[in-house]
């Protein structure tokens, strides 16, 4: 197993290739930068954990994509969490909000809740954006009292015939004198090679097609390869995703090492909100000149604030219907 200059890092997400399983996969630990995005809104602890759980997921798969776009996921639903939105900007940008009903989040106690109950029913979405002319691709799984791991799986299942596998998990640790939130993540995708054993299909990672119809085209048996792959994440505890004395090639050595593991280059990941004047100008554009003055505000200024990073923009109206006035930029 090669060693790379982001041993034990934080905030990296880590390639790997489990060959003799035909197994690929990723592993993400997030540190400062998940704890930067839960504290900066001063989330409920149960909103915290499942959008952190959202980030790691979003980071393993948005990461897998091989251009300069973006990956969007969302949920939309009627639990307590109404909304989560986490974007993934290649190569290394994530940032992600919320939108929650407080009383709702309350009346679920401070105990451990399961993320199926804040989620509720809904629709979980997926967009791949390879950004200038290129289309846009999603995938929508419905929530159904599933979290975020069980329907990834579905989404692999029905739309891509990939058997896949994900864990995900979200604590509270303390750090340097304070409390931090950390998540991990680890996915595997079964991609055999040999033609014998192709029962998947031919598609490969990041070669999104369009949405196919939910029939089951799981193997009636599963490969060996693939089933001991599988238990092996399976019994992956959250503990071990999350702990910073355990690195993410420690990882995976605890799991594979029988078989023996191959890591590729890691990634880093930071938070930074891709929020300007010029994007919020963009949006003012879609609003009539009446909606416009409708948000002018008792002090005379428009006053905006981003939903992902808390930006405050403060506009002067005249600015802006002078800004509007230009041509759209191309
Ligand atoms: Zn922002």
């Amino acid at each position: 197993m090669s060693s790379t200059s982001f041993e034990g890092a934080d905030d990296v997400v880590l390639p790997f290739a489990v060959e003799p399983l035909d197994v690929r996969g990723r592993v993400v630990r997030l540190g400062a930068s998940i704890d930067t995005i839960l504290t900066r809104h001063a989330y409920p602890d149960a909103v915290a954990r499942v959008l952190g759980e959202a980030a790691a997921l979003t980071v393993l798969l948005g990461s897998s994509l091989k251009f300069e776009g973006r990956f969007q996921l969302q949920t939309k639903s009627d639990g307590p969490i109404e909304m989560i939105v986490v974007d993934y900007d290649a190569p290394d940008r994530i940032r992600g909000t919320a939108r929650f009903d407080r009383e709702k989040v309350e009346a679920l106690g401070h105990g451990a809740v399961k993320t199926s109950d804040l989620l509720g029913s809904g629709l979980l979405a997926m967009t791949i954006d390879p950004g200038s002319d290129r289309s846009r691709y999603q995938g929508v799984v419905a929530l159904e009292g599933q979290g975020f791991e069980e329907a990834a799986h579905q989404y692999f299942r029905q739309s891509e015939q990939i058997p896949t596998r994900v864990r995900l998990a979200v604590a509270e640790q303390f750090e340097g004198g304070r409390r931090a939130y950390r998540a991990g993540g680890l996915l595997i995708q079964f991609l055999p090679t040999s033609p014998d054993r192709m029962r998947q299909g031919d598609l490969a990672p990041g070669d999104i097609p369009e949405g196919h119809p939910s029939n089951d085209l799981m193997p009636p048996a599963e490969d060996d390869a693939w089933v001991e792959a599988k238990l092996l994440v399976e019994t992956t505890e959250d503990h071990e995703l999350i702990d910073p004395a355990v690195s993410s090639e420690r990882l995976l050595y605890r799991l594979f090492h029988e078989r023996g593991v191959r890591v590729f280059e890691a990634q880093a990941i930071h938070e930074e909100c891709r929020c300007s004047t010029k994007r919020i100008m963009n949006m003012m554009r879609r609003f009539s000149p009446e909606d416009r003055r409708d948000m002018v505000g008792d002090n005379g200024r428009i006053g905006i604030t981003c939903e992902f990073c808390s930006r405050v923009y403060d506009l002067d109206p005249a600015d802006v219907e002078a800004e509007l006035a230009q041509p759209e930029p191309r």
